[in-house]
């Protein structure tokens, strides 16, 4: 018997975390936060023994949660792709930086952090290895550099964790993979299930002819990117329109660009990435900022929901500027900054008391790594398992109903309907 215990990101995204009980090993996939919630958000806690950790990806949601066991003196291995261990670190410093910035107590510190990341070993895709009587396999899902779907063979049924996936290629990503083994139980992502992307290039070209728009009047292009995975397909794509201007890139982005550069395999092209890198000028200070912004030009920046990072400076000094843009290249969670500004056109940032008017030209992008609703229903078809569990999505009910009557098992995990056992 397989004991499938959903910890979180059940009905919504953030805080994601699954434990597998075998009654021979317990192993868990994921664990986030749900990020910039106040107080912060954790999957439920585990009591008892955990075998080991599968994570993956780097994003918060799936990882913000892991310092939680070194805190608690749990000395627990954490299993990876090779470029999710540096990203991780890079996310959960910045997370007790910004914690620490705006009085929020996180529940562990830098030392939690260290000895977490020192639990990291390295997988490589499509190359099954044994975790006691467990078998797994990590493959491609195409979502930013070093996302896994897991595939964990029991021996009673075959299970596949998708994490956060994505079939389209990017200009950064390859495609999922989508050569999987037969798999019985599918826990799968959930948070496109309800709308289709817009077609790729018609985005990339309204994105290109809003920055030359904005440049041909003199003003400042901000494009707000998520660091990890977002921004560097931002350069990507101003890269293949051979966008002539100064493009600079700003806040966590320059590091997480780096990292990801010298993991270079698990980019799609990593000598396209060389070629954009080659026009791209780092913005190091605000002596620098004030500079630029008295230039038409092109300016990449952290956070990708304006929650806070450099983008915040660069609104203040831009707010009044008609002449300027703002481009979101993201989903804008409900609540964020990004959010609010894209409703009802003010700033407004509890956590850094700001509240003002944003006369720039605002316009969000969809640039996403996720499956759309059309790519979840084929991949689902295309696997079709015997048992389906949605997560990680704002309507994760209406997605397996929808299943349903498509013939499959499918359930969506709720608070107080959690705990499955499968025979
Ligand atoms: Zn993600
Ligand atoms: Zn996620």
């Amino acid at each position: 018997m397989i004991r499938i215990e959903f910890l979180g990101a059940m009905a919504t995204v953030g805080a994601s975390g699954i434990l597998i009980d075998t009654g021979r090993e317990k192993l868990v996939l994921d664990y986030g936060t749900k990020v910039r919630e106040i107080p912060p958000i954790f999957p439920i806690e585990i009591k008892g023994r955990v075998d080991a950790i599968l994570l993956s990806h780097a994003h918060l949601d799936h990882s913000g949660g892991l310092p939680l066991f070194a805190s608690k003196g749990k000395d627990i291995p954490i299993y990876a792709i090779d470029v999710s261990k540096p990203l991780t670190k890079l996310l959960l410093e910045d997370s007790i930086k910004i914690s620490r910035e705006e009085g929020i107590e996180l529940p562990f510190n830098e030392k939690d952090v260290k000895l977490t990341i020192s639990r990291f070993k390295e997988v490589e895709f499509r190359k099954e290895f044994d975790l006691h009587s467990a078998k797994v396999t990590f493959y491609n899902a195409g979502h930013i550099p070093g996302s896994a779907q897991i595939f964990l063979d029991l021996k009673e049924k075959a299970l596949l964790y998708t994490g956060d996936f994505n079939t389209i290629e990017t200009r950064l990503m390859k495609k999922a993979d989508l050569k999987l083994p037969n798999v019985d139980i599918l826990i799968t992502e959930s948070t496109y299930a309800d709308r289709d992307h817009r077609d790729r290039k018609e985005e990339e070209r309204e994105f290109i002819e809003m920055i030359d728009q904005t440049i041909s009047k003199n003003g400042v292009a901000l494009v707000a990117a998520f660091a990890v995975g977002r921004a560097q397909e931002v350069l990507l794509i101003l890269n293949k329109y051979k966008v002539g201007y100064p493009i600079y890139l700003d806040g966590m982005a320059k590091k997480a660009t780096n990292i990801i550069n010298s993991y270079r395999k698990r980019i799609k092209d990593p000598k396209i990435l060389d070629k954009a890198l080659e026009n791209v000028e780092y913005v190091t200070n605000n002596k620098m900022r004030k500079k630029i912004i008295k230039e038409p030009s092109i300016i990449v920046t952290t956070s990708g929901m304006l929650n806070g990072g450099p983008v915040v400076w660069y609104l203040k000094k831009l707010k009044n500027r008609r002449n300027s843009s703002l481009l979101l290249t993201g989903w804008q969670l409900e609540g964020t900054p990004g959010r609010i500004l894209l409703e009802s056109g003010r700033y407004i940032n509890e956590e850094l008391k700001l509240n003002f008017e944003v006369n720039m030209n605002v316009r969000r992008f969809d640039f996403s790594a996720h499956a759309g609703r059309k790519q979840l229903f084929e991949y689902i078809e295309k696997i079709s398992p015997e048992k389906i569990f949605c997560i990680h999505g704002d309507h994760t009910e209406e997605f397996a109903s929808e299943l349903k009557e498509l013939g499959f098992d499918a359930i969506a995990p709720i608070a107080n309907n959690r705990i499955f056992e499968i025979k």
